[in-house]
């Protein structure tokens, strides 16, 4: 066998501030459609959601207690309950009204005492500590005022967000469409799980991965599939991709070899490239490109914890930018528990797993290593640089999920 260099070695490494930088700008967000409340949660806000009145709307009362007059001396007779929802007739001057928490607080009323602070008997009620004006009521519009903006566009929308929604009385809210993504598997080595294994083949793992970690960033995953190493099979199956997806992922068969097709495939479809390789270890063979109808194609490479790398440090933030999102990696800084070596031009991105705040290494730095990696709930990202950083140091690390 002849080993030949690849003609485009050395190589040239696009940083991935740069690579992410290039895929948000080829990237037209996508159109916004009406979201009913019940699918809000993960979705991407596409304009402000207003507050269309006060919030709270009447004042009321923040204990179950007595609403009163603060300046009226105690002891007061009981002239009425309110309950939550009830619309109290004005407080009878003098007297004190039993009132639940989230009862409308009489007009004439000016405090609550919570029960705890009174004694009632035969129907008076007796002041056991000083009543200060306002106190124990929540106040017209001390949660939002009306015209305030609650959420902004691009927020994506967690289930407390999209019950504050809920709490504004709106049933649906415009928020911009889930990219459509297809996932495509390369490699005739892989076989599908549950199915036993002929010596040198291996299970498929990445389709899982991708599409789950998609999902899991918002998207709709049309399909996954597994394509054939021919340059023909290959080229159908991105045709047919681009044409149903947002974005398309594929994994393996990006780099150099006789069996790599997905470049040639993707030239061949016009697919414009943004960028070849990302100044990552692991994770170095990214292609990335921009086909005619604005789909963007992404080849990450074959190794399990390659494939991680490009989907956390490049293809979130692309959905994130798709959806009108703040396309930078959601960080977290974490200390490492113990000394790591750094690259002098390669970002490392290590799953680790974070205990109390510390980053522990699983010995989970090789890029096939996806049992050791099992543990991880974290992307270690080790900054360039020729030395060791030490334990104790402080780095940035993407959650997984
Ligand atoms: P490739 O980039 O196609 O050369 O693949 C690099 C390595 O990743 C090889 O060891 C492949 O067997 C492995 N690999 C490729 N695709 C997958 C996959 N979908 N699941 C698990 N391993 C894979
Ligand atoms: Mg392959």
């Amino acid at each position: 066998m002849t080993t030949q260099l690849p003609p485009d070695l050395p190589h040239r490494r696009t940083p991935v501030a740069d690579a992410r930088a290039l895929i948000v700008a080829a990237l037209t967000p996508l159109p916004t459609e009406s979201v009913a409340l019940a699918d809000l949660a993960g979705r991407v806000v596409g304009a402000p959601v207003i507050a269309p009145h006060d919030l709270p709307r009447h004042a009321n009362s923040a204990m179950d207690g007595y609403a009163v007059a603060a300046d009226t001396p105690s002891p007061w007779p009981l002239s009425a309950h309110i309950l939550a929802g009830d619309d109290p007739a004005p407080l009878v001057p003098g007297t004190a009204a039993a009132i639940a928490t989230g009862g409308v607080v009489p007009e004439g009323a000016d405090a609550v005492i919570p029960l705890e602070r009174v004694e009632e008997a035969d129907a008076v009620v007796t002041a056991l500590a000083p009543v200060a004006p306002g106190a124990h009521i929540r106040p017209v519009g001390a949660d939002a005022h009306a015209g305030d903006v609650v959420i902004a566009a691009g927020q994506r929308l967690t289930p407390l967000a999209a019950s504050a929604i809920s709490g504004l009385g709106l049933t649906a809210v415009q928020c911009a469409r889930r990219p459509r993504v297809v996932v495509l598997t390369t490699g005739d080595e892989l076989v599908p799980p549950g199915q036993p294994l002929r010596r040198g083949q291996i299970h498929e793992s990445n389709s899982i991965l991708v599409a789950a970690t998609l999902a899991a960033a918002g998207c709709e995953i049309v399909r996954t599939g597994g394509v054939p190493d021919t340059a023909e099979a290959t080229r159908r199956a991105f045709a047919d991709a681009i044409a149903d997806a947002d974005l398309v992922v594929s994994t393996g068969g990006v780099s150099v070899g006789p069996r790599d097709h997905v470049k040639p495939a993707l030239r061949d479809l016009g697919v414009d490239e943004l960028f070849w390789r990302i100044a990552t270890q692991p994770g170095q063979p990214v292609w990335c490109g921009v086909a005619a109808d604005g789909t963007l194609v992404a080849g990450l490479p074959g190794n399990p914890l390659s494939c991680l790398v490009g989907l956390h440090l490049l293809l979130i933030p692309a959905v994130r930018a798709l959806t009108g999102a703040a396309p930078e990696p959601q960080t977290i800084r974490a200390e490492l528990a113990a000394p790591i070596s750094q690259l002098p031009e390669r970002l490392r991105a290590i799953p680790m797993r974070l205990v109390d705040g510390r980053l522990e290494q699983l010995g989970a730095s090789l890029s096939h290593q996806l049992s050791r990696a099992a543990q991880a709930t974290a992307l270690a990202l080790i900054p360039t640089g020729d030395g060791e950083l030490p334990a104790g140091t402080v780095v940035d690390a993407v959650p997984l999920g």
